[in-house]
């Protein structure tokens, strides 16, 4: 038993055991409704959204007069580089089902490259999450062995990593998970003399930190490189997610200038964190890099998410740039950075605010 699908004129013969719950609909948008969609002989010449049916040795053709238009879904185009492997297309089939991502999306996540820092609560799920979609390349950075008091919430590390470097531990689950994702890890805490190297080779950044020093470190970094970046925090039940995009909106010093007093400040370690609330909150900010690299939806980049895992409540909070920032402002100087970063400072010139 076979499907056999035509697209463009390149013939497929797919196994149906193989393919039957993929292909058995085809989900046609009305934007795209230019679209031949011919099944056993028959033109479905639709004008409005519609999925068609189709059953197991059933001969599908679909394509259109503009070659480029054509997808798996009717969205994206078909001159991607290469193509995917029947195993590609069953491993990633749901979400290129997903009208908006299709064939180009996945390329573009096998393309992405995303750092994470932290392998810990937050890092946990956003790593799992990254990988499993088919993100490209994964780096990520920690300096810390997986401890007892760890495995409450850090999810992708188990009773058998007990001492092992957290990243070592993460990348052995992430390539079980997905052998094909690259693993690029980084045993050191990010410093300002060593992560302007590191996240010049990423495309985007999570901040899956657990304490100020880091986090601004972070965002001072991807401010002068350019870097978008998914900057997250939680303590108890609460939980809090933002997004900087590069010139597009207000960076984390625009919400807190300085690094607050090391005594002012509820760690983890001290006040507890839930576990389950890392597991959503990172898992948004893998949301907010697989969005960013489809091109889809909002990002929280403008907008401070607070999660209140008591209530409930999600509350989305308007999160206004800084004209004064220091570091993303109209005045902002090189005067503020690291010395080492110094050279790299561009002044802006925008008048933004
Ligand atoms: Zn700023």
């Amino acid at each position: 038993m076979a499907i056999t699908i035509t697209v463009d004129g390149e013939k497929q013969v797919l196994p149906v055991e193989m393919h039957v719950e993929l292909w058995r609909e085809l989900y046609i948008q009305p934007s795209h409704h230019n679209h031949r969609v011919v099944i056993n002989g028959h033109e479905i010449n639709e004008t409005k959204e519609k999925t068609v049916f189709f059953k197991d040795g059933d001969i599908v053709t679909w394509g259109s007069d503009k070659s480029s238009e054509l997808g798996i879904d009717g969205v994206c185009p078909a001159s991607l580089p290469g193509d995917f492997s029947e195993k590609d297309i069953i491993h990633y089939s749901r979400n290129m089902l997903i009208p908006g991502v299709g064939r180009k999306g996945q390329y573009c996540l096998q393309q992405a490259k995303v750092l994470i820092i932290g392998a810990g609560g937050l890092g946990s799920p956003a790593a799992l999450y990254l990988t499993a979609a088919g993100v490209g390349t994964i780096g990520i950075v920690d300096a810390d062995v997986v401890d007892l008091s760890n495995l409450q919430r850090q999810i992708i590390h188990n009773t058998s990593n007990l001492n092992e470097p957290k990243v070592e531990s993460a990348q052995a689950k992430l390539k079980a998970l997905n052998p094909e994702v690259k693993v690029n890890t980084y045993h050191t805490y990010v410093t300002a003399d060593n992560i302007i190297d590191i996240i010049t080779d990423y495309d985007f950044v999570l901040d899956c930190t657990d304490n100020f020093q880091s986090k601004f470190l972070i965002n001072d970094a991807c401010v002068l490189t350019a870097r978008p970046l998914a900057h997250a925090g939680i303590i108890r039940f609460q939980g809090q997610l933002t997004t900087y995009l590069p010139d597009k909106g207000p960076c984390y010093r625009c919400l807190f200038p300085d690094l607050p007093p090391v005594h002012t400040v509820l760690t983890g370690g001290r006040g507890g964190v839930m576990g389950a609330l890392c597991g959503i909150v990172g898992s948004m900010q893998a949301l907010e890099a697989i969005k960013y690299f489809l091109n889809v939806g909002e990002l929280l980049n403008g907008y401070l998410l607070k999660v209140d895992g008591l209530t409930m409540e999600f509350r989305k909070m308007k999160l206004p740039r800084n004209p004064d920032c220091k570091f993303c402002g109209k005045h902002a100087s090189a005067d503020v950075l690291p010395p080492q970063w110094r050279e790299l400072f561009v002044p802006k010139h925008s008048t933004d605010a």
